[in-house]
């Protein structure tokens, strides 16, 4: 076997190839053996490479993980990069349902022009979407 730079897949701290916990965070390495593909892909939210993440987000969208979706709302609280929650909002209009649009209106006042309009076309391509409703009005108010 080729001796590989292995990181824990839940805080990306690097490891040793014997390490069965994370020195760092203590997560036990064969716990993510068993988790599925979408368990998988949620710990690569937390990627320190935004590509990487990116690319996670991209996923859970295509498998169109409801699971994703409260990690999205978790990540749009305190990401400021416009890539990233352009690829979440698109993720979430795949994802669909009340929960996923709601937080794609969200992003339709954000400040970047990127994310607004992003938002604006998710929103368009979700069913029942409907961006100058969400843009005026508070969820509350609907
Ligand atoms: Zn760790």
């Amino acid at each position: 076997m080729v001796s590989l730079t292995q990181y824990c897949p839940n805080c990306w701290f690097e490891t040793g190839p014997d390490d069965r916990v994370c020195p760092s965070c203590g997560f036990l390495m064969a716990a993510f053996d068993s988790l599925g593909y979408g368990g998988k892909l949620l710990l690569a939210l937390k990627h320190p490479i935004p590509e990487n993440r990116i690319l996670a987000i991209q996923l859970l969208g295509e498998i169109k993980s409801g699971s994703a979706v409260p990690a999205f709302a978790t990540i749009i609280e305190e990401e400021e990069d416009p890539y990233i929650l352009r690829a979440i909002a698109y993720a979430l209009a795949r994802i669909g349902g009340d929960p996923a649009r709601a937080l794609v209106a969200r992003l339709v006042s954000h400040p970047s022009v990127i994310v607004r309009h992003s938002a604006v076309d998710a929103l368009r391509a979700i069913p029942g979407g409907d961006p100058e409703d969400h843009e005026w009005r508070a969820p509350s108010e609907r």
